[in-house]
């Protein structure tokens, strides 16, 4: 069974719900994951933020704006009265749920139901179109069989047992709707798979099943060889291997949420990437097959913290760097980039929610030094080690700027640079001129 998991703008108006509907109707057994409409996690978020801040005017003025959103989309997505009155009383149910929380008290658990609206109402809406349309389709609530554990890992056994279990109960169903993102935890409390999670839905439930192909279908035709956002005349990459991908999402490419590969690589699912909105593009498929050598793609990852450490003692000593370590492990931050000289070591970290303790404690080993507003560039290709000719370009695109790290040797798939976040374009679009 396939599975195929639209993005936040593929089913972002009733007009792209229509649109996926009519892309999945055939005879092929699939399970589809969708994503909430685009901007409603950000407009779930802002509602909650309110709500922490003790303002819950704004909180309801984001809520019936969102609302009214919602009923425009019910009232252009039916065509026929009853449905169109059911799917309203639906809004309405969902919004004044969400109307029901208030700011006493309002605590990461409440969040977590408020963001979960989303993705449930998403489903429901695109499966009544379906009932509508006559396309017959089960809605499996993903609540049923998501669930991470208490390290806000996924369970993959209690997923595959719960889903194997929910499919086995609708024989003969060859189309299931299901929500991405949400997940419960284990406490049996609502929760979530992070920001751009569907994708990641879409990867475990590919892997549960052990199917054939995992589907995003996004809003671009494929994985770019830049980031889109910034650079001009980027193109799709037509095949990359589950090692490059997975470098280049967890550096910050977008298009995939990061966790989405490693389970499809360690379970050999190929993940094929495809455009909504022009379904005959290719697109860009990642199996286990690395396809040439050399550069691929460059990506960059914004919120970086560079930490230097600095001491005497570091010279000519052992287990120095332990320590270090042992300080980030004991406050759960992981580290990406590491670089070091004789007498210090920079590293830098994503999650800068520790920062303080974590510098407080580093003091003890040395005059400790902290850089923020950094930005990763990561250059990503199969055997980039074993090319020729190109760290010129690659300096030569660099030239101009000031270069806070680099790691070279960690993989032979990857270069990593260190920059000051302003320059991230220009250097993404020096190194796009130069490389590409
Ligand atoms: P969805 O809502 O379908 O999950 P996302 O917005 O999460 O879509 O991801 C798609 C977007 O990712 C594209 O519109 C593009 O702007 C951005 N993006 C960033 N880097 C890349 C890349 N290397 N290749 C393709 N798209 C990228
Ligand atoms: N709706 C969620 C988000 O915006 C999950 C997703 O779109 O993948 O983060
Ligand atoms: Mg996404």
């Amino acid at each position: 069974m396939k599975v195929l998991k639209f993005g936040g703008t593929s089913v972002g108006s009733a007009e792209r719900m229509k649109a996926v509907a009519g892309l999945i109707n055939n005879d092929e057994p699939k399970i589809i994951v969708l994503s909430a409409l685009s901007g409603t996690t950000n407009s779930l978020v802002e509602i909650s933020n309110s709500l922490y801040k003790n303002k819950p005017e704004q909180a309801h003025e984001i809520i019936n704006a969102l609302e009214e959103k919602y009923f425009k989309v019910v009232d252009e997505l039916y065509s026929t009265k009853v449905f169109k009155s059911s799917g309203k009383e639906f809004i309405t149910s969902r919004f004044d749920f969400i109307r029901s929380f208030t700011n006493d008290d309002f605590s990461g658990i409440e969040e977590k139901k408020i963001l979960a609206q989303g993705e449930l109402i998403s489903t429901e809406l695109f499966h009544y179109y379906l009932t509508e349309a006559k396309i017959d389709s089960v809605l499996l609530p993903a609540l049923n069989f998501m669930r991470i554990d208490t390290n806000d890992e996924p369970d993959r056994y209690y997923i595959k047992e719960n889903l194997t279990r929910e499919l086995g109960s609708y024989p003969g169903k060859k189309l299931f709707i299901t929500q991405g993102y949400i997940c419960k935890n284990l406490h049996g409390e609502i929760d979530n798979l992070k920001r751009g999670g569907s994708d990641y839905t879409a990867s475990l439930i590919g892997v549960a099943l052990d199917s054939e192909e995992v589907q995003i279908w996004t809003d671009i035709s494929g994985f770019h060889n830049n980031d889109p956002r910034f650079v001009e005349n980027t193109y799709a990459i037509s095949r990359l291997s589950f090692d490059e991908a997975a470098e280049l999402a967890y550096f910050g490419a977008k298009v995939l949420h990061p966790s989405t590969v490693l389970p499809a690589k360690n379970a050999n699912v190929p993940v094929r990437l495809k455009n909504t909105m022009k379904p005959d593009d290719e697109g860009t498929l990642i199996t286990d097959k690395p396809n040439g050598d050399g550069i691929k793609a460059v990506a960059a990852k914004d919120g970086i913290t560079v930490i230097k450490v600095k001491s005497g003692r570091m010279l000519l000593a052992y287990g120095f760097l332990t320590k270090v370590f042992q300080v980030f492990q004991h406050y759960e931050t992981p580290i990406d980039m590491i670089t070091t000289s004789e007498v210090a070591v920079s590293v830098t970290i994503d999650d800068a929610s520790r920062l303080r303790k974590i510098v407080e404690e580093l003091k003890n080993l040395g005059d400790v030094e902290v850089g923020k507003n950094m930005t990763i560039v990561c250059l990503v290709g199969h055997n980039i080690m074993n090319q020729k000719g190109y760290i010129k370009k690659v300096f030569e695109a660099l030239n101009d700027f000031s270069l806070r790290m680099i790691s070279y040797g960690g993989s032979r798939h990857n270069i990593s640079i260190l920059i000051p976040s302003d320059d991230k374009k220009a250097v993404l679009e020096a190194l796009h001129k130069s490389l590409f």
